[in-house]
């Protein structure tokens, strides 16, 4: 049997970062990846933006999030000597002239996050103009593979496809998966949306949303920067960018479709002057669990099990402070905020069927 202090489950945004997290504090972890089936991670854009949606809302909590985000994110970039984290302006286009005016009004609260935008190339139609933003980005496949590598040489990652209710046993003193020959004090699931039997966290109720997104090829344009305006459209290397999200649900599956792939299309001709043309196409469902707020924390009855989930579509920011403060929960320095506490969800509990 290899021993270890904890076990996760999951090598997606959730699982990767809470890994790192726990081995900060001395913990030795075995990250287990069944490597198959859908993975919001392995299709997420990366993008953390200060300012967003129709309201211009500061993003909750960016204060905290984002600095706490950045320090993470800079480490393991130093500690596997891989970039995949990017500090890049965003720019955001006005739809209309009531958003312009919104923008107005809210310029004085949103402060430093937000600039006049100085430079809308000719490429793109801004009839009533935008502003400029500081945001950064997370290249979510490199990050992932830098930190697989990394466990793996330090035989921290196991290729496996964990059956909640036949591979786990719990024991006085944390659990034990006998076909994988691994006993560990605890167990995290970072699963994600992810279908199938689990026992003890089945209850958490889901309102997941899925999201497609577009890789396109736009000869001759030249931006850096992200550009928003209904849709996102982030430069992916020389004439290929990515364009997306959708936001779509029922059904909720990782097939892209030709209703997804049209909206996009449509929202990025309402901006993007030059002709394009879509060399890729993917989808995958956001675990959204309570709008906004992840979910965290042990099993109320069995104290060794605990869960990392609810990341929705603001993963890339939200992973580094929550993943700390679970695993400072699990190693006893520290708890969970009761706003997060997976507790309240198993409290009201998912209907059968
Ligand atoms: C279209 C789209 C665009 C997005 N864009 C952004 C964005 O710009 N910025 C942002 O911050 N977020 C974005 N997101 C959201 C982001 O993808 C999620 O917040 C994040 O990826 C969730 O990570 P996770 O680890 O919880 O879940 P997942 O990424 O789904 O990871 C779960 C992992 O667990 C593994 N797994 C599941 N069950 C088992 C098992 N039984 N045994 C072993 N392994 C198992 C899976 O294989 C998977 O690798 C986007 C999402 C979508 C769908």
């Amino acid at each position: 049997m290899t021993r270890v202090d904890v076990v996760v489950v999951g090598q997606g945004l959730a699982g990767t970062t809470l890994a790192w997290q726990l081995r900060r504090r001395g913990r030795s972890v075995l990250v287990l990846e069944r490597e198959a089936g859908p993975s919001a991670s392995r299709v997420a854009a990366g993008l953390v933006t200060p300012v967003t949606g129709k309201r211009l809302a500061r993003s909750w909590r960016w204060d905290e999030l984002f600095p706490a985000a950045v320090a993470f994110y800079q480490a393991v970039e130093a500690e596997t000597d891989a970039a995949f984290f990017h500090r890049r302006p965003a720019l955001r286009l006005f739809a209309d002239p009531a958003e312009r005016d919104a923008f107005g009004r809210r310029a004085g609260a949103l402060g430093d996050l937000v600039r006049p935008a100085a430079d809308i190339p000719p490429a793109f139609a801004a009839p009533h103009g935008g502003f400029g933003m500081d945001a950064a980005r997370l290249d979510v496949p490199r990050y992932l593979a830098a930190s697989r590598d990394h466990f793996r040489r330090h035989a921290a990652y196991l290729a496996a496809d964990v059956a909640p209710s036949s591979d786990i046993a719990l024991t006085p003193d944390g659990v034990r998966l006998p076909r994988l020959g691994v006993e560990a004090g605890g167990l995290v699931f970072c699963r994600g949306f992810a279908t199938g039997a689990d026992p003890w966290f089945g209850g958490v109720r889901f309102h997941a949303a899925k999201g497609e997104v577009l890789t396109v090829c736009v000869p001759g344009l030249s931006e850096g920067r992200v550009v928003h305006r209904g849709v996102w459209l982030a430069p992916a290397g020389g004439d290929l960018f990515r364009c997306g999200a959708t936001y779509t649900w029922d059904p909720l599956d990782a097939e892209p479709t030709a209703a997804g792939r049209a909206e996009i299309e449509d929202r990025l001709r309402a901006f993007l002057r030059l002709p394009f043309e879509v060399v890729g196409h993917d989808a995958a469902v956001r675990p959204v669990v309570d709008a906004g707020f992840p979910v965290l924390g042990r099993h109320p009855d069995c104290p060794q099990l605990a869960y990392f989930n609810g990341l929705g579509s603001k993963g890339a920011m939200l992973a580094p402070f929550f993943a700390d403060q679970l695993a400072a929960a699990l190693t006893g320095e520290g708890g969970v905020e009761p706003a997060v506490d997976v507790r309240r969800h198993l409290a009201n509990p998912r209907p059968p069927g």
